[in-house]
């Protein structure tokens, strides 16, 4: 590790204020993606701005029939609260299967999808529930935040304050976890409100999560198990690793999404 300046800062103004002070500054959140980066030399911030004491960054209510939360709330408070367990299951059940004990304690849903990993979780569903980012300057639809791998449609001076999740119970996340870390090898998450059909695909494209409107438009036109099978993911594009080559990732996708489809239909 290097030397670098330590911020712990108790308000959105004054994370901000550091930020824009300081452009070599990052924000800290949980640490789980950040620290590990900085052991590995991949980050070399002058300056963490700590924002886990910021009491408004750190909740989960409903407001117009969505779920909203805040930044810095962890993974292990997504997935234990009755709320969402009662309004929005798919996302407490995705969180319940995020990492190991350590990560859901630690890691936060605003450093989730601020880092974009491409095969994390959340970022999953978000495009799959259409949800909002608010940040201490605008909001921002999920299908223009993420924009390719690692990377997101923040401002270098931008702070995720909270993600709003609309209500649609017909929604489910399914994931096919790599066995060491839990991180997706494949992961859908599908959702059918009475106007739309949103399928969101992550740990397979080379340019992160993504929006698979072939197989939405399919469902949308006709919400069958024939229609769904006749959709299928193109290995173009996908991640090839030591993990399981492209075909193989296109076919755990096609398979993750009947799973999704039939879990709907339950
Ligand atoms: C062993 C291991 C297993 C994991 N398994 C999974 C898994 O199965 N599924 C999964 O989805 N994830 C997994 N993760 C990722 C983890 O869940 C965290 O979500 C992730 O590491 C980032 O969250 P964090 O709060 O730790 O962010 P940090 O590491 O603190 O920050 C990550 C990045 O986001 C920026 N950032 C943080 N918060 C904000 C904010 N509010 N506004 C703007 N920028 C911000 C930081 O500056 C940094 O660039 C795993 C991590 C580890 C270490």
């Amino acid at each position: 590790m290097y030397q670098f300046n330590y911020k712990k800062v108790e308000t959105i103004e004054e994370a901000v204020n550091e930020l824009s002070a300081n452009p070599e500054s990052k924000i800290l959140a949980g640490g789980m993606t950040l620290i590990p980066t900085m052991k590995q030399r991949l980050a070399s911030p002058e300056q963490l701005i700590d924002i886990r004491n910021i009491k408004e960054l750190n909740f989960i209510k409903e407001e117009s029939n969505n779920i909203v939360i805040g930044s810095t709330t962890n993974h292990y408070t997504v997935a234990s609260s009755d709320l969402i367990k009662n309004k929005l299951s798919s996302l407490s059940r995705l969180a319940e299967g995020i990492g190991d004990p350590h990560v859901r304690n630690m890691g936060t849903i605003g450093g989730a999808i601020s880092n974009n990993d491409p095969t994390a979780d959340y970022p999953a569903a978000c495009l799959g529930l259409g949800a909002t980012i608010k940040t201490n300057k605008r909001e921002i639809s999920a299908d223009d935040f993420f924009v390719s791998l690692f990377e997101t449609a923040l401002e270098e001076d931008e702070i995720v304050v909270s993600i709003s999740f609309p209500i649609i119970s017909d929604s489910i996340y399914m994931k096919f976890p790599n066995p060491a870390s839990r991180y997706a090898m494949a992961g859908v998450f599908m959702s059918k409100n009475t106007s739309e059909v949103r399928v969101a695909v992550t740990g397979a494209s080379e340019n992160g999560v993504f929006r698979w409107t072939e197989m939405e438009s399919s469902l949308l036109n006709d919400w069958s198990k024939s229609s769904l099978e006749e959709v299928k993911l193109s290995p173009e594009g996908i991640m090839s690793d030591i993990h399981g080559n492209s075909e193989y990732r296109a076919n755990l996708v096609n398979i993750m999404a009947i799973r999704a489809f039939e879990g709907i239909n339950e």
